[in-house]
């Protein structure tokens, strides 16, 4: 049975990409596979996601294993059930047993400090509140949540803060980890029996700053523990940050009490960087990468790549590196070149596509999207496909006009213009569009 669930699961991985298959693949455990496939979930919110949205993929992924078709049902597990499934099956999955270690800093990226980190109207509150963080942990705001899309800068910040607390104080105890490592720790201490000093170690520390919190989805134990963790820390005084890729409220399956305690801190946002601060990154970058590179290029590279950081950092490295291949001087039309493949998936991606990719991430029907029905339930979607067609299939507005039930070109035109201003003011609307985006990139 372990086998046969190892064996979807890695399929589901590839097939689903990493941040799904944490928060919605893993939790699942098999617990029959004779006649039909039986997976237990840790509720009953879970069951329902998995219902809306992944189901198909994996019974698609059973039968392909099992050569026969199979029906699907779920179980689902109480929370002193859950611990025990957890910890069996992170026993399955560890070769040799790992000591509960004491929290630690953890390797903090050299290069994510406050003076490599450009700031500009996009992130200057997230910036301000890790300063002051750093310099008085536990003394101002406290929790202090940073929320926004990926590839923004939240681990870059939360890192920064690490690295400055211990500069400042060198025996400070820092606990900087991914909430994914945390888990790990919490789930080895639970089999080894050793949640006392789990507690004792984690209540000792001085900072906490865990990173991509929405991890916690759907894990009851792990926020059980975090819950206590986090009130213990906080009625002592200790500093609490965290991040998120969304806002305490948009993110799914974390339960109500540790959402109020973290709507209850200081909420400071990163939204995708403006035209300037993007130039200003680019200059950064390439300085520290002891390369110039001209206003032209800049230009290039700020309309080329798309929203987040982390993709103008990779355009900025791809033409560096082709430059220095070729032995030749950044010009324009080099940046231009090296850029090219990724139009090529522009190119590639079919309006037809992007439909059945976001009327599946919706739970919806394509024939939804184009029909003429009203409601947000269909209508914020129906927005995304028409926007998704513009800027990525880079069809015309009459074809998606004529694509999405002959609707009147203008209400594409509207569409796309009311989710690109929703995209730059709301982190949740990036987000979504990130991962769809990533989705057609790499099916
Ligand atoms: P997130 O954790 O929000 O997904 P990261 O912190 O990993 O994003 O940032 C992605 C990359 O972009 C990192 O290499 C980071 O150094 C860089 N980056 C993001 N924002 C900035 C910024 N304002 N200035 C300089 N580098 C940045
Ligand atoms: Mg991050």
């Amino acid at each position: 049975m372990v086998a046969l669930w190892t064996s979807i699961a890695s399929e589901l991985r590839e097939r689903l990409g990493e941040r799904n298959f944490l928060a919605w693949i893993e939790p699942i455990e098999l617990i029959s596979a004779d006649g039909e496939l039986v997976l237990q979930v840790p509720s009953a919110f879970f069951q329902t996601w998995i219902e809306r949205h992944f189901v198909e993929d994996i019974r698609g992924a059973a039968e392909r294993k099992l050569g026969r078709s199979v029906s699907v049902r779920f179980a689902i597990v109480q929370i002193r059930a859950a611990d025990r499934a957890a910890s069996v099956k992170d026993a399955a999955r560890s070769e040799a047993p790992r000591r509960v270690r004491a929290p630690q800093t953890g390797k903090l990226n050299p290069n994510y400090k406050f003076d490599t980190f450009v700031v500009g109207p996009s992130n200057e509150m997230a910036f301000r509140t890790a300063c002051n963080v750093s310099e008085d942990p536990g003394g101002g705001f406290n929790p202090v949540f940073l929320h926004g899309g990926v590839g923004l800068g939240k681990t870059h910040l939360i890192s920064a803060i690490a690295h400055d607390i211990l500069r400042r104080r060198a025996r400070a105890r820092v606990a900087c980890l991914s909430t994914e490592t945390f888990m790990n720790q919490l789930i080895s201490a639970l089999r080894h029996d050793r949640m006392n000093e789990f507690r004792e170690r984690f209540r000792r520390i001085d900072a906490l700053i865990l990173d991509d919190i929405q991890f916690l989805s759907g894990k009851e134990r792990t926020q059980e523990e975090f819950f206590h963790t986090f009130n213990a820390l906080h009625a002592a005084g200790k500093q609490i940050v965290l991040t998120a890729d969304q806002p305490p409220p948009a993110i799914v399956g974390i339960e109500k009490r540790l959402r109020s305690r973290f709507e209850g801190g200081l909420l400071a946002d990163i939204h995708p960087p403006t035209r300037e601060t993007r130039v200003a990154i680019v200059h950064a970058k390439a300085n520290r990468l002891g390369v110039e590179v001209s206003p032209e290029v800049a230009e290039v590279l700020v309309q080329r790549s798309g929203v987040s950081v982390r993709e103008l950092e990779g355009a900025l490295n791809r033409i560096v590196s082709l430059a220095q291949v070729r032995g030749v001087t950044l010009t324009p039309e080099l940046a231009n070149e090296a850029l090219a493949p990724l139009d090529s998936y522009r190119a590639s991606v079919s309006v037809e596509s992007i439909q059945e990719t976001v009327s599946h991430r919706f739970g919806l029907q394509v024939s939804d999207l184009t029909s003429h029905r009203r409601g947000r339930q269909i209508s914020f979607p129906r927005q995304i496909a028409m926007y998704l067609s513009r800027t990525v299939a880079q069809a015309s507005y009459p074809r998606i006009a004529q694509q999405f039930g002959n609707r009147d070109h203008t209400t594409v035109m509207y569409a796309v213009r009311s989710i690109e201003s929703k995209r730059t003011k709301d982190t949740a609307v990036d987000q979504v569009l990130v991962g769809i985006e990533a989705e057609l990139r790499d099916p």
